[in-house]
């Protein structure tokens, strides 16, 4: 059995490796999730049996520090934070806390800014060094590189001796870019913004990281020549402000524990829109009398706490890859996981885009992977992370052959994924009945994908056109279905034959038309033999249609077997017909902006509404504009509207404008 030293040797052991990987090879193999939960087991044990801490343990030590850069000692320390993903931990905290200065402090709420962390000091306000954080004693001198980022200011408004802490992060949207043009070019793609960051600020050549978009935000410091030095933490954030630092705009100032969980609720929601990386809060006390009472622990200080964030990324075991054909034909690689939950939910498929991503990212099926759950639902794998195991697993071979028909794939000019072209591949067949059926297509309730594969397999069905012969009966042979659920199946068909023509284009599945475009087509259109008869011209002079996608529209109504598909829906009474072309031109050459909240209807009914009689909408206010059309709540179009001297609506005055005519 394992004793308890066993126990706390191996999670020393298995720290310090990922320190390691972490700082100095900036190559994790852990998430910091599971690396947080090994953190707090460590000091759980220490706790309880104090005669087994030794002051090597990771627990009693702040980072770690490379070779890289000249070293420097820091004048002041530099410590990390305690952290909790719990409320509970927080109250404890804050219990601690009150005890030691009193029930009535005030608390300090920031953001946690996941980025690497720098302490830079200035002598009569001139920048003259910047150290990375390292051990918390010891760190790398960076400054050439430091005095790259803009928003790092050289000379301060104030001639003042201060050490400033903050940290280095690079913006989302650039970190994106920054990796995209790294694929194009065949070099390293960062795992996540704070590699990123790390990365770009960590070069030895000060050029590279100037090309590189870093920013900063500095969180604490040290004066030692101002006159009336700040007495508050937040009255030394202000000041930082006052002397050109750069402080995150979303401090704020708590009166208890019960307000900063607030606002560390609120920003868990809110992260998402921001474009930084954002881990947790920071949750401090705000009174540095106070803060100095407290002090510090061997590694963190006792006046402030980390509440981190429900992980978005996560690690787990890879099972295999699964194949998907979809609806036009493309191979699609699906991870299959060992079940974790990540961000809320219990996750076991994720995705792996194509086979180029799973060869960039050298996926072999047994290795430990890194998902994280961004504005997409569906998980993504990120990253391989770098265990012994990987190199002893065979590396992953693309398929030859459709998993599902075997016919030979192949590839497409200018595009990454494989293709499955035969007519009869199963998979693609029920694939595209599912889209025929879903939402954005024909939206034909009650019918999912078990009962599709269960009609098709029985062969019931084996195109889009079969689900209009379906009768009741045939419904009732399947499985578990009786006659309520099969009235309904057959009702919710018989009822999509009055779809409008866009819907109808979009479960055509025509290549590279989606939900926008054939809404476009729908416009211009009113029916479909108007699409047939048009050329190719006629089709890309549409705003917004290219060239290739009105090629394809050509070709997909000139095609043999699709003609014959089109006359047999015909023939079963699909006959589309365009909802958006007017109705009546009593608002032809008008052009209407909506603002606000309507009372009797959506704004996209309104929209509907003023299409079918003639007129237009557009999402500006300008001299063009006939009418603002504007609901309750309206912003800033009709400010705008009002400057201009556009006509102005109540929803009153057009329902009144058009009642003759709806
Ligand atoms: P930390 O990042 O959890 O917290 C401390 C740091 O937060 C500070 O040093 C500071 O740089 C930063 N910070 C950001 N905003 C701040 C603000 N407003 N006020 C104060 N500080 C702010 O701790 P750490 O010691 O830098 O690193 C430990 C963490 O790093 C772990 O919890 C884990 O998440 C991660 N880690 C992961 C691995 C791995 O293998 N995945 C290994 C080592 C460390």
């Amino acid at each position: 059995m394992e004793s308890v030293l066993d126990r706390i040797n191996f999670l020393k052991d298995e720290i310090n490796k990922s320190n390691y990987k972490y700082y100095v090879e900036e190559n994790p193999y852990l998430s910091d999730f599971e690396y947080d939960k090994l953190f707090a087991e460590l000091k759980e044990l220490e706790d309880k049996y104090p005669l087994l801490k030794t002051p090597d343990s990771p627990t009693q030590r702040v980072g770690s520090v490379s070779e890289k850069f000249f070293p420097h000692t820091h004048k002041y320390r530099l410590y990390s934070l305690d952290n909790t993903y719990n409320e509970e931990e927080l109250t404890k905290w804050y219990e601690r806390v009150t005890k030691e200065c009193g029930d009535n402090i005030d608390l300090v709420c920031e953001l946690k800014i996941d980025g690497l962390a720098i302490a830079l000091t200035y002598e009569n306000g001139i920048f003259v060094r910047g150290v990375t954080r390292g051990d918390g004693v010891t760190g790398e001198d960076i400054t050439p590189n430091l005095k790259t980022i803009k928003a790092i200011p050289l000379k301060l408004f104030e001639p003042v001796n201060v050490e400033v802490r903050g940290e280095i992060y690079m913006p989302k949207t650039s970190f994106e870019k920054l990796n995209e043009e790294n694929l194009e070019k065949g070099e390293k793609v960062f795992a996540n913004p704070r590699n990123a960051a790390s990365g770009s600020i960590r070069q030895l050549d000060s050029t590279i990281t100037a090309k590189r978009d870093l920013s900063i935000f500095v969180y604490s410091s040290v004066f030692e020549n101002v006159p009336n030095p700040p007495k508050t933490h937040y009255e030394g954030m202000m000041y930082l402000k006052k002397l050109g630092f750069k402080v995150n705009p979303n401090i704020r100032l708590c009166k208890n524990m019960e307000e900063a969980i607030d606002y560390c609720k609120e920003w868990d929601t809110l992260r998402s829109g921001l474009n930084y990386a954002t881990d947790g809060v920071v949750i401090k006390v705000n009174s540095l009398a106070c803060q100095q009472d407290l002090g510090f622990t061997s590694r963190a200080p006792k006046w402030a706490t980390a509440f981190k964030f429900p992980p978005e990324e996560v690690t787990t075991k890879l099972l295999d890859i699964e194949l998907n054909i979809g609806k036009s034909g493309a191979v699609t690689p699906v991870a299959i996981l060992e079940p974790v939950l990540l961000a809320g939910s219990t996750v076991a498929r994720a995705s792996l885009h194509n086979f180029d991503e799973i060869k960039r990212l050298d996926v072999r099926i047994g290795d430990t992977v890194l998902i994280k759950k961004a504005a997409e639902i569906i998980p993504k794998v990120i990253k391989v992370m770098d265990t012994p195991e990987h190199n002893s697993l065979p590396e992953y071979i693309p398929p030859e052959r459709c998993p599902a028909c075997d016919s030979l794939l192949v590839t497409r000019e200018n595009e990454v994924n494989l293709y499955c072209e035969s007519k009869n591949c199963s998979q693609q067949i029920t694939a595209k009945i599912e889209f025929w059926v879903s939402k954005d297509a024909m939206d034909i309730d009650y019918i999912g994908p078990s009962v599709i594969q269960q009609l098709y397999e029985n062969r019931f069905i084996s195109t889009p056109v079969d689900l209009y012969r379906l009768t009741m009966q045939d419904f009732m042979q399947l499985e578990g279905i009786k006659e309520k659920s099969a009235y309904n199946m057959y009702t919710s068909i018989q009822s999509s034959k009055t779809r409008p023509l866009n819907r109808f284009l979009t479960a055509l599945t025509i290549r590279h038309i989606g939900k926008e475009t054939a809404e476009l087509l729908a416009e211009r259109f009113a029916t479909i033999d108007d699409i047939k008869n048009a050329d190719i011209e006629t089709i890309s002079d549409i705003n917004g249609v290219g060239i290739k996608m009105a090629e394809s529209v050509y070709e997909f109504f000139h095609d043999e077997h699709n003609i014959h598909m089109l006359e047999e829906l015909k023939k079963l009474g699909l006959n589309p017909v365009s909802k958006a072309l007017p109705q009546s031109d009593k608002l032809s050459g008008q052009i209407f902006v909506l603002t606000g909240t309507l009372q009797n209807m959506t704004r996209d009914e309104a929209s509907e509404l003023i299409k079918k009689l003639g007129g237009k909408t557009s999402s500006s206010v300008s001299k063009k504009t006939t009418y603002v059309l504007a609901g309750e709540n309206a912003g800033t179009k009709l400010d705008k509207a009002k400057d201009l001297g556009v006509i102005i609506l109540t929803e009153n005055e057009f329902l009144e404008m058009i009642k003759e005519d709806v």
